[in-house]
């Protein structure tokens, strides 16, 4: 018997399960009845529930998946990008369609009211957000720009040096307890401050203790670094930094100290 093998692996949460196909063929097991056994046609599935279309959508990364693999891995960020965030825009459309009194609002809206949200909405409108930065936050080799003037006069202001940034902000993603973000924000009195909110709330939440505009953020959820790093969060901290787009980072800034949403 010859089965031929489709390897296709599934990963949530950092787990590796074979596919069905694989664990047959490990079996020797049959993966479907011969036509001579199957008498009965299979019940008709029953219709999956319509799963809304918009009014968010999935960005498209702006460079291939293995474009930052001296970091991180094809792998994680295929997975990160089309199940994890695809999951949580697919979540925020099916949880908005049953909100008509939020349709219409943008993401920076609901987030500025999250307090009044269901933890559906807000858990995914956070995550949509968080993503979607954290993509364009990061680039390849040669297209990463450099720290503006402007933005290096701030953090020598404010944390004396980059190399007192970076100290920092690996200090914020290593003691965030669990799952969650470290973020550098520009906060009311135009001041840069390091820190992390947990889960998938954000600094624009009106609820967040950490509060201001975003300028960077980094991902600290086991699945954005499992498949190489495992346990090493450490590892994956340091390994991460040399990713930013500094020209993106300098380009928030700017719009967050000139007041406009960015
Ligand atoms: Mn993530």
């Amino acid at each position: 018997m010859t089965l031929r093998i489709d390897w296709q692996p599934t990963v949530r949460a950092g787990t590796l399960f074979a596919s069905a196909a694989v664990l047959a063929a490990c079996m020797s097991v049959p993966l479907t009845a011969s036509a001579s056994t199957q008498t009965t046609q299979p019940a008709a599935a029953p219709a999956a529930p319509a799963v809304p279309q918009g009014p968010f959508q999935l960005p498209a990364l702006p460079y291939a998946y293995d474009a930052l693999s001296g970091v991180i891995d094809a792998q994680t960020m295929e997975l990160h990008h089309q199940r994890h965030h695809g999951a949580q825009v697919t979540g925020l459309n099916t949880a908005l369609a049953n909100a008509p009194q939020l349709a219409g609002l943008s993401l920076e809206q609901l987030l500025a009211r999250s307090s009044t949200l269901p933890p559906a909405i807000r858990n995914n409108a956070g995550g949509h957000w968080n993503h979607s930065v954290f993509w364009t936050i990061m680039a390849p080799e040669g297209a990463r720009g450099e720290v503006s003037p402007a933005l290096m006069a701030a953090i020598t202001r404010d944390f004396g040096s980059l190399d007192g940034l970076r100290d920092q902000f690996r200090a914020a993603s290593m003691n965030r307890f669990g799952s969650g973000w470290s973020w550098v924000v520009v906060g009311a009195d135009g001041r840069l401050v390091v820190g992390s909110t947990p889960n998938q709330d954000n600094p624009l939440m009106d609820d967040s203790p950490l509060h201001g505009t975003p300028i960077l953020g980094s991902d600290v959820w086991e699945h954005a670094y499992y498949l190489r790093y495992q346990n090493r969060r450490a590892a994956y901290v340091d390994a991460w930094w040399s990713l930013v787009n500094w020209g993106e980072v300098s380009r928030r800034y700017e719009a967050a100290v000139a007041g406009g949403a960015s």
